[in-house]
């Protein structure tokens, strides 16, 4: 028969998947000889079975639990309802992965009138015992029953006036009755029942309770947002209680072993004397500083410092540690790895490696990838955020924090930042014509749009807190408001919060804070480089995100996206009249403009990149996110190309595309129009062959064709490509190498990989067009059917921010393998935003990638992330 439940003594830290953390630790701690008041842990498995049987727990598992309980009255030399020896026991969950106050504890089961009555007698303290059932009934009422706890709030109050007292510590023993008489009348009232005396009946609806709370929204969002499985269940810790609440000498306190802020090594923690766990949490008492103890009770104290330092050593990272003390004596009743701030992290790791107490390899493990951000975006003041309540959430799109006046329109934005405002830019949907307001936002939110919107992409690419795919709001450029889904409208000019790293948005001001790099940060990234294999490239466009990049640690471009070049106002004229020429003379006017704005682009950033690896990706215009679609732009064009406004708009509409996305773009552009990759090839080679004579920077340009599905198609192109670039090699005397390959982008492509190879010699896995076309997802308006779908289970996380592992990655795996059976040394990387997701890393870096490349503010997190991939992969962690 399958085990479900261990006893501490049975298991030990390396259990965290069975047992959970909690449950993990706690039988370490007991291994380690601390005091630990006993219990046992449900399994993990228990709860993903109280799921497959249909939200039931099964005879089977009840029967062991049952006997596991025996075995605990046992060992305690107490009982379940017995009242001549009481046993009370705490019922927590505890996931693999700590998840902080997303899931439920219910203290002090096994109390009923009966119970609560012998306890007062056998403690000689009523108060203590009545003070305990009354809680009991509030959190079985609140975790088990969803009867909310606040709901009792009223009559702690009724009470409390009728007394004439402020604090509930000034209630007394006959208090403390009066409440649960009333306790259990509302219980009644509510509920249609009376509060149950069976505590056998308790502790098993109490179990049922923590694994429903697994799925609690609370619950679903944390794991969301940090990409923990729903399916890994919760442990539940079945432990006997020790009472803070018993008067002078007994206690209860939380404590870290250094500064969870800031990383200083000094134990940081609070206590109150004669109180329960949640009395600490609620902040109704102001608790006392660790450090007071020592003048209280200073053995226990010293105990405490004792232990803490141990349990410090022996998991080799800052812990987390609850506590209590019961009649002077201590018990331990929890240790973690305490959750701490980006810069503590840091503090921390660098500290500990200096200390002696872990590995390089370990040290680079205790950072979160992804916290990174903070360092290196602006970030909400914490209290200010705790205090603020969003009014909705959109996509995560990219991270920082922003808090300014919302205007409606690019330009808006723009004229208000040249009078010292700050600004958030509010759009249905961004446009390439958008680029400058974007640029000089503290922020951005779209309507419309996911993780790998132009709204996204760019601001990802800009370090600009971007919120997209916000449903349930309307945008009115005409009416310049924000109409939020329960009413609420903002006008032009009114303040909101935005956080780029949850989506939540905020109404009215929230301070920020500005990001800030130690010393502690390059020494530790040094150390996350020379661990890693996978090579870190960005997705930039211009010299600026070059440079940017660069100071990020990036070791080349993997993606230049050269319309992205032609965003600004005055260049993306001659894009559109290229795209919309009716002849192959108004095409090639149009890419003689275009020529040496690309030339110079393409110089600034080989010089920025210093001699680093540089992919030029020839044009990809989705035309929708090209062309005018306003008559006064139509007007302006059709001005400068000599055209009668009648004329283009007509060509304007001849070019419409039902499916853009699907349209006319990528090489099929080139296909169409050949004199567009042998303009974009002379601007690449041209400016290679300049910075080499110039600056001495022997650059090997490597030129990517996308969108390609068809070998051929890649055949073609290639052709075109080779005929200028060797023409212009030869002419300049040089021994200039360049390469030709291609994005692997489409499904088609990933299967026949193979034969792609054979003309391609690199491939870039293009995961944002690879998961739309593989999944059929359009991947500007995925946005509206997420929530649906994350609420109803079907998908656990946004396919184009986490990397589908099970199909679009089958994908990669197959192109890969096929690519090096035909070519053994192809080039292999990834640039669809996934380059810069923890996950994704990491299976980049199975799969045998060379590199990734993401956007620029991305580049540290690429780096640890690839650092820890390797470290996993060795077994040192
Ligand atoms: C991709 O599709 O993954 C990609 C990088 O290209 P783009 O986002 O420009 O379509
Ligand atoms: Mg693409």
């Amino acid at each position: 028969m399958k085990k479900y439940v261990y006893m501490f003594p049975e298991g030990n830290g390396k259990m965290r998947e069975l047992l959970g953390g909690k449950g993990a630790n706690l039988a370490e701690m007991t291994g380690l000889g601390m005091p630990v008041p006993q219990g046992f842990t449900i399994t993990t498995e228990a709860c993903t079975r109280y799921y497959e049987d249909g939200k039931t727990i099964y005879p089977d598992i009840q029967d062991q639990i049952l006997l596991y309980l025996d075995q605990l009255e046992k060992i305690t030399g107490k009982t379940l309802g017995d009242p001549e020896k009481p046993l009370l026991v705490s019922v927590r969950s505890g996931a693999r992965a700590s998840m902080p106050g997303m899931m439920d504890t219910i203290l002090n089961l096994g109390m009923n009138d009966e119970i609560c009555e012998a306890v007062a007698k056998l403690t000689n303290n009523p108060r203590f015992a009545r003070d305990s059932y009354r809680r009991f009934i509030q959190m079985f009422s609140d975790v088990v029953m969803e009867l909310p706890k606040s709901s009792f709030e009223q009559f702690i109050d009724q009470v409390k006036d009728k007394k004439g007292v402020k604090m509930d510590n000034e209630l007394d023993a006959d208090d403390m009755s009066e409440l649960i008489v009333l306790f259990k009348d509302h219980y009644k009232k509510s509920l249609g029942e009376d509060f149950p005396q069976d505590p056998k009946k308790q502790l098993m609806e109490a179990v049922r309770a923590v694994f429903r709370s697994w799925d609690n929204p609370r619950a679903n969002t944390y794991r969301r947002m940090n990409d923990i499985p729903h399916s890994w269940g919760t442990a539940v810790n079945v432990q006997s209680m020790v009472f803070g609440n018993m008067g002078e000498t007994s206690g209860t306190g939380v404590a870290f072993t250094r500064n969870p802020a800031t990383g200083e090594k000094k134990l940081y923690g609070e206590f109150l004397m004669n109180a329960q766990g949640e009395d600490v949490v609620a902040g109704i008492r102001t608790p006392q500083p660790i450090s007071a103890l020592a003048d209280t009770m200073p053995e226990v104290y010293q105990q405490f410092v004792d232990i803490s330092s141990r349990l410090e050593k022996h998991y080799g990272d800052m812990q987390d540690m609850e506590f209590t003390i019961e009649n002077g004596k201590l018990y331990m009743l929890q240790t973690r790895n305490g959750k701490r701030t980006a810069q503590a992290a840091l503090k921390v790791a660098v500290d500990l490696v200096d200390e002696g107490v872990c590995t390089k390899e370990q040290a680079v493990m205790k950072v979160e990838a992804k916290q990174l951000d903070a360092l290196l975006h602006p970030t909400f003041d914490p209290a200010a955020l705790k205090a603020a309540t969003p009014i909705t959430t959109g996509l995560p799109a990219s991270p920082g924090a922003a808090c300014g006046a919302v205007y409606f329109t690019a330009d808006d934005a723009a004229k208000a930042h040249k009078t010292g405002i700050k600004a958030v830019l509010v759009r249905q949907e961004t446009s390439p014509e958008d680029i400058d307001g974007m640029a000089v936002s503290e922020g951005i939110m779209t309507a419309r749009g996911g993780m790998t919107s132009h709204a996204a992409v760019v601001a990802r690419g800009m370090g600009t807190c971007c919120v997209a795919g916000v449903n349930g709001i309307k945008v009115s450029e005409e009416d310049k408001t924000l109409t939020f889904a329960d009413g609420t409208v903002v006008h032009e000019g009114d303040v909101i919060s935005l956080d780029g790293s949850t989506g939540n948005v905020y109404l009215g001001a929230i301070a920020t804070q500005e990001a800030e790099l130690t010393g502690d940060f390059g020494r530790f990234m040094g150390w996350a480089d020379e661990i890693r294999t996978l090579h870190v490239r960005t997705n930039g466009d211009t010299p600026r995100d070059a440079t940017q990049a660069r100071k990020f640690g990036a070791e080349g471009i993997g993606l230049c996206r050269t319309e992205h070049m032609f965003f600004e106002p005055a260049r993306i004229k001659a894009v559109r009249e290229m795209i919309i020429s009716d002849t192959l003379e108004q095409r090639k006017a149009a890419l003689a403009k275009i020529l040496p704005m690309q030339r110079g682009d393409f110089e600034a950033i080989y010089r920025a990149m210093g001699g680093l690896p540089v992919t030029i990706r020839l044009l990809d215009p989705p035309l929708h996110e090209f062309l005018p679609h306003e008559d006064d732009e139509i007007k302006e064009l059709a001005d400068e190309m000599g055209v009668s406004f009648d004329k283009l708009k007509g060509k304007v509409e001849s070019l419409h595309e039902f499916n853009p996305m699907l349209g006319t773009r990528g090489c099929r552009l080139d296909v169409l129009y050949p004199e567009i990759a042998e303009m974009q090839t002379e601007a690449i080679i041209s400016a290679a062959i300049n910075v080499w004579k110039e600056d001495g920077l022997h650059i090997t340009p490597e030129i990517m064709v996308p969108l390609v599905s068809e070998v051929n198609e890649l055949r073609f192109v290639k052709k075109v490509i080779k005929a200028k670039a060797d023409e212009l090699i030869e002419q300049s005397g040089l021994k200039m190498k360049y390469m030709v390959g291609t994005m692997i982008e489409t499904p088609r492509a990933a299967v026949t990989a193979g034969d792609v190879a054979k003309e391609a010699e690199f491939f870039s896995f293009g995961t944002n067009d690879l998961t739309q076309m593989t999944y059929g997802f359009s991947r500007d308006d995925v946005g509206r059917i997420l929530e649906t779908y994350f609420d109803k289970k079907i998908l656990e996380s946004d396919p184009f921010a986490r990397l589908d592992q099970n199909g679009v990655g089958r994908l990669i795996r197959f192109a890969v393998a096929e690519g090096k059976r035909t070519r053994p040394d192809i080039k292999l990387g990834i640039c669809g935003e996934h380059g810069g997701d923890l996950s994704s890393v990491e299976f980049c870096h199975n799969v045998g990638l060379n590199y990734v490349s993401c956007s620029p503010f991305r580049v540290p997190i690429a780096r640890l992330a690839a650092a820890q991939a390797r470290v996993k992969e060795l077994g040192l962690a």
